[in-house]
C-alpha cells in the first residue's frame, strides 16, 4: 500500500510469472514524471529518441547494467525488440554460417521453443541433452551434456520460468561459446560474464516492463555475422554499430529499466539482491519441505529455482481450492503454467519479502485447514 494524494493505493501480492511485478518506488517515480519529465514539458514517451534527454537515459541503462553485471568492455549491450522469442531466430540466423552447428541443451518449453526456430531457419542443430523425459524436473548434470569442440555454440535457458528450475552452475565451452536465454532470471545473481558468448533476456521478468529486449554480446562475434543474406534489422552488427538507435528504441521500456537498475544499485547490488532472492524462496521451499508431502515440488532439490517455486497438493481439487482461496486471499498469480499444471509463485526482484512471508503463512494455514492425517 501506497500513499497517493490523499488516497491510500492497494497493491496487489503479485507473483504472476511475467510480466511481472516492478519496484514500487518506481512506478512512483514514473507517474511524477509522466506529465513533465526533467522540465522537458513533455513526458518520455514524447521526447525524440534522438535528444540528448532520451540519449542520457538510453547510455545511463547500458553503464548501469556493465555495472551491476560487472560487464567487461569487449561486450556489447543492445537494446532490441521482439522479445526472447526473436531471439530464437536471431542467434542461429547470426552465428551459424554454412555447416556450423549449434547445440541446445533442452530443460524446457523455451529451449524447445529456441531449438526450433534454427530448425526452421535450415540450421544445423544438435541436442547436447535433454530432461524431457523427467518433464523437465531438473537440470541435467554438467557431466551428461554432449559438447564438441566444434560447436558453433551451446545455448541454455539459464531458468526455467515454467517448471521452476534453474542452472547453479555454467558448462565450460571451448572459446567461451556460452549462449544463454536468461530471462527470467538475469541480475537475480552475480554471473561469471566471461563464460558467456552471448545473454539474452526479455525485460517483463526481472528487468522492467515488456518491450525491450536486453543482448549482452562479446564483440568477436559480431565480426561472425555473415554480410550477404541476413536482413538489416535482424542483424547484431547493425544494432551495435548504431548503439541500438538504428531504428526507433522501445524508449518507454528502456526509461523503466533505467529505473529498475537504479533500484537495484540503490539496493547494495546484485550480491544484496542474490541474498534477498535466497531468503525469499527458502520462505516456501521450507514450508513445502516440512510439510509431509502435502506440498510436493516439481523441480528435484538441487535444480530449484530461486525465481519460479512450483509445487503440487496432494489432488487436483485441492490445487483448485488452494488457487481459489489463495486469489479470494490476495495473492494474484499462482496458477501453474499449463504445461506443468499445479501452482507457482514467481519471486523475481521486485516482490517483495512480504508478500513471500504471507504467501508462506497462508500455505502453512491452508495445509493446517486441509491436510487429512
Ligand atoms: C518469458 C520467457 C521467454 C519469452 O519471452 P518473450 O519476451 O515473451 O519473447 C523466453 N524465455 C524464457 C526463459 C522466458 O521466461
Amino acid at each position: 500500500m501506497y500513499k497517493l494524494g490523499s488516497e491510500i493505493v492497494k497493491r496487489a501480492y503479485n507473483f504472476n510469472a511475467g510480466p511481472s511485478a516492478l519496484p514500487e518506488i518506481v512506478l512512483q517515480q514514473a507517474q511524477e514524471e509522466l506529465l513533465n519529465f526533467r522540465d522537458t514539458g513533455m513526458s518520455v514517451m514524447e521526447l525524440s529518441h534522438r535528444s540528448k534527454e532520451f540519449e542520457t537515459i538510453h547510455n545511463e541503462a547500458q553503464s548501469l547494467l556493465k555495472e551491476l553485471l560487472n560487464i567487461p568492455e569487449n561486450y556489447e549491450i543492445l537494446f532490441l525488440q521482439g522479445g526472447a522469442s526473436l531471439q530464437f531466430t536471431m542467434v542461429p540466423m547470426n552465428f551459424l554460417n554454412g555447416n556450423e552447428i549449434g547445440n541446445y541443451v533442452l530443460t524446457g518449453v523455451w529451449s524447445e521453443k529456441a531449438l526450433k526456430e534454427a530448425k526452421i531457419l535450415g540450421r544445423a542443430t544438435t541436442v547436447a541433452a535433454s530432461t524431457k523425459e523427467e518433464n523437465y524436473s531438473r537440470i541435467p548434470n554438467l557431466s551428461e551434456l554432449i559438447v564438441s569442440p566444434e560447436d558453433a555454440y551451446l545455448h541454455i535457458t539459464s531458468n526455467n520460468t515454467i517448471y521452476g528450475t534453474q542452472w547453479k552452475d555454467f558448462p565450460e565451452t571451448k572459446d567461451s561459446m556460452l549462449i544463454a536465454d536468461m530471462s527470467s532470471d538475469i541480475l537475480s545473481k552475480p554471473l561469471p560474464i566471461e563464460r558467456f558468448a552471448m545473454i539474452y533476456a526479455g525485460a517483463q521478468k526481472n528487468l522492467g516492463p515488456s518491450g525491450v529486449t536486453v543482448v549482452i554480446v562479446r564483440k568477436d562475434l559480431l565480426e561472425k555475422v555473415s554480410s550477404s543474406s541476413i536482413p538489416t534489422v535482424l542483424r547484431y552488427d547493425t544494432h551495435a554499430i548504431n548503439n541500438s538507435l538504428y531504428n526507433t528504441p522501445p524508449t518507454f521500456s528502456i526509461y523503466m529499466l533505467n529505473k529498475v537498475l537504479h533500484w537495484v544499485k540503490d539496493l547494495g547490488g546484485v550480491k544484496e539482491i542474490a541474498t534477498a532472492n535466497e531468503i525469499k524462496a527458502s520462505l516456501l521451499y521450507d514450508v513445502i519441505d516440512q510439510s509431509n508431502g502435502f506440498y510436493r515440488g516439481h523441480a528435484e532439490k538441487d535444480s530449484r529455482s530461486l525465481m519460479n517455486v512450483t509445487f503440487q497438493l496432494p489432488t487436483n481439487e485441492l490445487d483448485k481450492k488452494f488457487l481459489a482461496e489463495a486469489k479470494e486471499a490476495g495473492f494474484i498469480g499462482l496458477n501453474g503454467h499449463r504445461s506443468v499444471g499445479g501452482c507457482r509463485a514467481s519471486l523475481y526482484n521486485a516482490v517483495p519479502y512480504e508478500a513471500c512471508k504471507a504467501l508462506q503463512q497462508f500455505m502453512i494455514m491452508f495445509k493446517e485447514e486441509n491436510q487429512t492425517n
